[in-house]
């Protein structure tokens, strides 16, 4: 057993459930557990709770989804008590509502903090899984369950050369705690995602320049971010319960505008004032306007127009404008960003963008980066590439279930789960807001919400059977995972190279891994389960 300070609670030597991770998962599975008289503890890597907010301290990090629904709704009395003080909060305002949930609910008892997990094996003969430590420590448990997280591993591409690079290199998930001064230094941001556009806004006016190496252009819509008012407070907890269950009947988890009607069936002065509508209104809810921007390519292709008609009329430089009108793809083939002057930027003199498409990077030298046209001095590179998402640091965790398969080798040609939440052939492994499951494809904190309560009903259930093993039936899996793979494959998803079907990452498997059938979809299909004893479940 260790116990110090900074590593938070004592590592117990065996306990009911072992959960990984303490972002807004972690944190929510320990307090449902504890609720339900579980003998829970979370081991987390970090020293501290936040999880995606607790790395992510780059410049510009904020939410896109608005706070008031980026949140827990699962008690009244914390929602009330809270105040966003923006639309979009950032960084260190989540990560304090983080802290405070951790405080509030006195959860940071049942926390070991500055440890990772290294390997998770099932030990079939004392039904256990038996989770081993970076430091040292093993504990035992019945139940184990990963909420790590769907972006927590950074990617970096291997450029060669790279470790010659004299300067400075950072992952905005990774970012140095002490911050990163880059006032008067040439900087080089490489991606132009939804982190890359926020670091991008955030530091264009105080580098000395900024080259931008953008692959794919993208679809950004303004957030028109501001201040909450007392009065947009007040107004918005009056009704949370109604948002709040929208946003549960919502196909992406968040309550949002919508004229309810196809796009194609206006006129073009209407798609026009309509879309303006939406642009002016600001956030994700522009590709919502219509019902047919994210399904018909028809529709797609008027609102496409309209985007970069007003991205034009942003950027004055045209060779900039040019490499910037994001082309090629659906909107809704990637996840659509917001931006806060990240098209703005580029008018500044001290702003280039790369088309790394057109040329592509070469090496890192010693003092910055080789393209096929030229070669860009640096003092620091910014990498925002992006994450192994969904499946890189499930499969970082070392497990090993029945008969000695390791998830690696059962999930080599793609993840394979029953509902997202259970894995065929590792009993007692319970995945949280992971692939097969809404999870990045939605509002995240309520796709947690909704795998904690299903998570926690399966597990009362079993123990009022007095039943001890609950896993995955084959056939359940291989059916869900067919169904997820199906509807997925037949969205825009299937058009883009993104992160969402691991087209980032060299090797990995390409099939779009969220399940994108909508969240009250999803939803309901458990809830039925649940409701019918849990069917495709073993429970013995
Ligand atoms: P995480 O927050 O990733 O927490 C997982 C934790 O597990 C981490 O703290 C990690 O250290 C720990 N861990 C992992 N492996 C181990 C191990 N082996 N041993 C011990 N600990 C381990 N979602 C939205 O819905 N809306 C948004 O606006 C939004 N913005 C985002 C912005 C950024 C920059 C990023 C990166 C993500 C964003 N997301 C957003 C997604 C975000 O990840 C989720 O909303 C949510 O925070 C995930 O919570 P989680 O607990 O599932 O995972």
């Amino acid at each position: 057993m260790t116990t110090s300070t900074n590593t938070g609670a004592a590592l117990p030597t065996t306990c009911d459930v072992l959960i990984v991770g303490a972002g807004f998962g972690g944190l929510y599975m320990l307090h449902k557990l504890r609720q339900l008289g579980f003998d829970a503890h979370v081991i987390e890597a970090a020293a501290g709770v936040g999880g995606t907010w607790y790395w992510n301290r780059y410049p510009g990090a904020r939410c896109d989804i608005e706070s008031i629904q980026y949140s827990y709704s699962f008690d009244d009395e914390l929602q009330q008590e809270w105040n966003w003080s923006e639309r979009y909060a950032a960084q260190p305002e989540i990560l304090a509502y983080a802290e405070h949930v951790a405080d509030r609910f006195g959860l940071r008892s049942g926390i070991t903090f500055s440890t990772r997990v290294t390997a998770t094996t099932y030990d079939a003969a004392r039904n256990l899984w038996m989770i081993d430590t970076d430091r040292g420590a093993q504990v035992n448990a019945r139940f184990c369950i990963a909420a790590v997280g769907c972006l927590s591993t950074p990617q970096v591409p291997s450029w060669p050369g790279v470790e010659n690079f004299a300067g400075e290199i950072y992952h905005p998930g990774a970012w140095p705690h002490e911050g990163v001064d880059l006032r008067g230094k040439r900087v080089a941001v490489i991606g132009t995602g939804s982190s890359g556009i926020q670091i991008i806004s955030a530091i264009a006016d105080e580098v000395e320049h900024l080259t931008v190496f953008q692959r794919t252009p993208t679809f950004a819509f303004p957030a028109h971010n501001r201040p909450l008012s007392p009065e947009d407070l007040a107004a918005a907890k009056a009704r949370y319960s109604e948002i709040r269950e929208a946003a549960r009947r919502a196909p992406q988890g968040r309550a949002f505008a919508t004229e309810g009607r196809p796009l194609l069936g206006d006129t073009p002065d209407q798609r026009d004032e309509v879309l303006r509508r939406y642009w002016a209104m600001g956030g994700l809810d522009f590709t919502k306007a219509y019902d047919d921007i994210s399904s018909v390519l028809e529709a797609d292709a008027v609102a496409a127009d309209f985007v970069r008609d007003r991205i034009s009329e942003v950027v004055q430089d045209p060779a900039k404008r040019e490499v910037l009108l994001p082309r090629g793809h659906p909107i809704s083939a990637k996840r659509p960003c917001l931006e806060i002057n990240y098209f703005a930027s580029f008018n500044r003199p001290n702003v280039e963008i790369v088309d790394v498409r057109a040329n592509p990077i070469v090496e890192v030298t010693a003092t910055g980066i080789r393209t096929t046209a030229a070669t860009h001095d640096v003092d620091v590179i910014i990498v925002a590439t992006g994450y192994d998402a969904m499946t890189g640091t499930l499969l970082r965790l070392g497990v090993v279930g029945r008969d000695g398969v390791a998830l690696t080798e059962a999930w080599a040609a793609g993840p394979r789960t029953y509902l997202g939440v259970l894995v065929d052939g590792f009993p007692n492994f319970f995945i949280v807001a992971g692939p097969g499951s809404p999870s990045v494809f939605s509002n995240v904190i309520l796709a947690i919400e909704q795998h904690v309560d299903w998570i926690s009903d399966l597990l009362t259930f079993a123990r009022s059977a007095e039943a001890d093993l609950v896993e995955a039936d084959p056939a359940a899996a291989q059916e869900w995972t067919a169904h997820v793979t199906d509807i997925g494959e037949r969205t825009f998803l299937s058009l883009g190279n993104s992160w969402y079907r691991g087209a980032n990452i060299p090797g990995k498997p390409q099939v779009v891994m969220p399940y994108v059938g909508g969240t009250h979809v999803y939803r309901d299909k458990c809830d039925a389960v649940a409701a019918a004893g849990y069917p495709g479940v073993s429970i013995s």
